[in-house]
């Protein structure tokens, strides 16, 4: 189906097209989408299928973060520490798991597609928790991650 968009690089007609899959990383999260819809011409240059698609793609994801798990306390400002949320020990600085998210999507009518989501979780030798780190750190990472992923996918940002 080509629709009445042209292409900004080439002028070509832009088509609906579903894209490979394509995956970024950035501070252990880790994000892999598949399927997802957006416009392609015939020498393959790549469009959203609107500006504020990654936008939503990133807000739907970060409420997909899941909300349940325990989150780790960030200390200091030059040299940063997390402390346990359980029992205030300090936690590790290499991640033990991974908690894994699976979404599918369907944002503005397009067609649904799935995006995984992998946020490392760090383990207390103390008691046991497993916490993320704080929320806002974990979506800085995503945002990056997600940028990354694009960019593999050659589609260039807005
Ligand atoms: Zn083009
Ligand atoms: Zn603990």
């Amino acid at each position: 189906m080509t629709t009445s968009k042209t292409c900004k690089q080439c002028g070509e007609a832009l088509a609906l097209a579903r894209l490979e899959a394509m995956r970024g990383e950035e501070a252990g999260v880790a994000l892999s989408i598949e399927g997802m819809p957006a416009y392609a011409c015939a020498k393959g240059h790549k469009r959203f299928l609107t500006a504020d698609f990654p936008m939503r793609l990133i807000d739907s994801l970060v409420k997909a973060e899941s909300p349940d798990l325990p989150v780790a306390q960030k200390k200091g400002l030059l040299k940063k520490r997390y402390l346990c949320p359980g029992c205030s020990g300090e936690l590790p600085n290499e991640a033990g798991t991974h908690a894994t998210v699976e979404r599918a999507l369907a944002l503005k009518d397009s067609a649904p597609f799935s995006a995984t989501l992998s946020v490392p979780l760090y383990h207390c030798g103390g008691c046991g928790v497993a916490a993320m780190r704080p929320g806002e750190e974990v979506t800085n990472a995503l945002m990056k991650a997600a940028a990354q992923a694009f960019q593999t996918a050659g589609i260039p940002p807005g």
